[in-house]
Parts: C-alpha cells; structure tokens; sequence
C-alpha cells in the first residue's frame, strides 16, 4: 500500500476521476449501479464484458441481504424476535455470526454485535435522545457477546438481548457482492458502500485503485488516499452519525462496557485489509479501543493496515 497526501478536494471527484482513468492498458469504460441500500447509498462501479449483468445481479443480491441482516427481518430478525430460542439460520448467517462471536474475542469485547438494546436506547434507529443512568444499567443485563450461542447451524440469544449487525453488515455484503461479480467474470470493480469501499482486482489499465479517506471534519475534503487491489478500505467515524443535545454531541459508535459513545480520542478509523468483513469489524472495535490499544493490536496483525484520526487532528498510520 502506498500512501499519497494531498490538500482538500471533493472525495467524489477524485474517485471519479481515478475511474476515469483509461491508461495505456485495456481501455474499458465502466459500469455503475447506484441504489440506496443498508441505509446508505451504494455505488458498485465494475469493468469488463460482463460487467452490466453482474452488476443487475449483486443489486438483486444486496437487497436480499438488507432483508437477511436487517435487526427486524429475514435471520437476524428472527434470532432477535425468538430471543431465549435456538433458531435456524442460513449457512452464511450461522458463519458470519460465528465470525463476529471470533471478533469480539480478539477485541476483548470493543466489536460486540450485542449492543443492540444500547443502540436502540441511543434512538438510532427511530428518535435519537440521551437515555438516563438507569437505563443504561438495565440494558447492561442483555449485552455481552459470550452469551450467544451457536450449535449445528441454529443460533440462541438470552431474552431480552437484540443483535445489531450494523458494525459487520456492510462489510460482509461487499465481500459476497465481490464473490459475485468474480463468479460473473469479471476481475476489476470497485464497490462503495457508505464508509466501506472494497476493491476486485486492479483498474482496467493495471494500475491499482486509489481509495479517498475523508477529512472527518469536512465532507468536501479528504486526508489521504490510499492505492489499493483486492483490498478493502473500511472507515468507521463519529461523524458519520450523531445527534446533539444540550450543546453536547453523540455519536452512533457505542463502548460495549460503558452502554455511552466510544470515547477514546478518536474521530475515525480506516482499516485496509484483504478480508472485507474482517474490515467492518475491526474500524468499528479499533473505534471504541483507541489509538495506543490498536497500534499494540496491530503489531500482531501485519495483514491489516490502518489509519486512525485523532480528536486532536493527529493522524497515526500503522502499516
Ligand atoms: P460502523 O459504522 O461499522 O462502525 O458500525 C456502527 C454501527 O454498529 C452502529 O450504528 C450500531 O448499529 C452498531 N454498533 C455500535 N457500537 C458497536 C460496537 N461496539 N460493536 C458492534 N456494533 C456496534
Ligand atoms: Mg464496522
């Protein structure tokens, strides 16, 4: 990975402008799709003959799984409407969960897909509003990653504990969209979904992609870009959502300890990585543990790389 900086310019430009880019090698022009989904707007750009039918198809495939992931429907929303009962679910839910139940392990407990009674305190998903002390004590009972059970492809929540899978989704999504247009044959795309971008092979002309990291206190500007291939480049930040009351802000990324926004010094967190779900995961538990926990973290990770915004405006790059 190679590191550029540059001065302020609007990130959707710049992407245009990198896709544009022809170059001396098979000149093709792409194919976009851009639809809202997962709650966010989600641009998947693909190159090559069969780039048009592959795209139709991972649109098809992405709104099946807003429906699967979603807390109030398809797997999800069963396992959290049966809380206190071991459900079935699909081969690709009971792995990805197994995954999550991996991630919490490795993060001592920073990613926790639990959260979901503390997110829904929070109002994130309806009216946002600071919930009192007591309630977030009387949440505490229902969150805690180690009570979920996995056994022969059913899945069981205590009663009362509402999984969120809004840390993991996306990310998730995008490799399975990837999976996809590689099934279709095609070898270069880039797909954006909301803060996660995921990358398939290189641009048409060989060169790799160049993915934009937004300046989290400017959404026309940008911090850093960074050239990537078969990569993802996740960025979970506290200014992506948030609410303010009585002049004070929060935002949507919560500490699993505390049941309050992650408060570790931190604006946003990029992590770069072969492996997009694992992308999604660790932005957001990098997020809540800080920049000294990750940099420690990280010594033992060399196949991620990342990139962390202090609240300071510092940025500490690990790779
Ligand atoms: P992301 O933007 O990927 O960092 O995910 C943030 C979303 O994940 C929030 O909007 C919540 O739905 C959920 N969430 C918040 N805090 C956590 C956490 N510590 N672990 C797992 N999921 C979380
Ligand atoms: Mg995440």
């Amino acid at each position: 990975m190679k590191m550029m900086r540059k001065t302020a310019v609007c990130l959707a430009a710049i992407l245009l402008l990198t896709l544009g880019f022809g170059g001396c090698g098979i000149s093709q022009e792409p194919e976009t799709r851009t639809v809202f989904a997962m709650d966010t707007v989600i641009t998947l750009t693909a190159y090559g003959k069969n780039a048009g039918s592959a795209l139709d198809a991972a649109v098809q495939k992405l709104n099946d799984y807003d429906v699967l992931l979603d807390v109030d429907s398809g797997d999800i929303g069963a396992i959290n409407e049966n809380a206190g009962e071991f459900v079935g679910v699909s081969g690709e839910v009971y792995k990805l969960l197994s995954d999550c139940v991996e991630f919490s392990r490795q993060t001592d407990g920073a990613f926790d897909i639990t959260v979901g009674r503390y997110v829904e305190l929070w109002g994130f998903r309806s009216q946002t509003r600071v919930p009192s002390d007591e309630e977030i004590a009387e949440a505490e009972e229902f969150i805690g990653w180690e009570q979920i059970e996995l056994a022969d492809g059913k899945v069981k929540i205590p009663e009362g504990m509402q999984l969120d899978l809004g840390a993991v989704a996306k990310g998730f999504v995008a490799g399975k969209l990837k999976q996809l247009l590689t099934e279709y044959g095609v070898t270069s795309a880039i797909l954006s979904l909301g803060g996660n971008v995921t990358t398939l092979g290189k641009k048409p002309d060989g060169t790799q992609f160049v993915v934009a990291i937004r300046d989290p206190n400017d959404a026309d500007a940008y911090l850093d870009t960074v050239q990537v291939s078969d990569s993802a480049v996740v960025t979970s930040g506290s200014y992506m959502r948030w609410f303010e009351q009585d002049g004070v802000r929060y935002h949507h990324i919560i500490d699993p300890k505390t049941g309050k926004p992650a408060d570790s010094g931190l604006v946003s967190v990029t992590v770069i990585c072969t492996d997009d779900t694992a992308a999604d995961a660790y932005a957001t538990a990098f997020f809540v543990m800080g920049a000294e926990k990750t940099s420690e973290f990280l010594k033992s990770h060399p196949e991620m790389n990342a990139i962390m915004v202090k609240t300071s405006g510092e940025i500490i790059r690990i790779n």
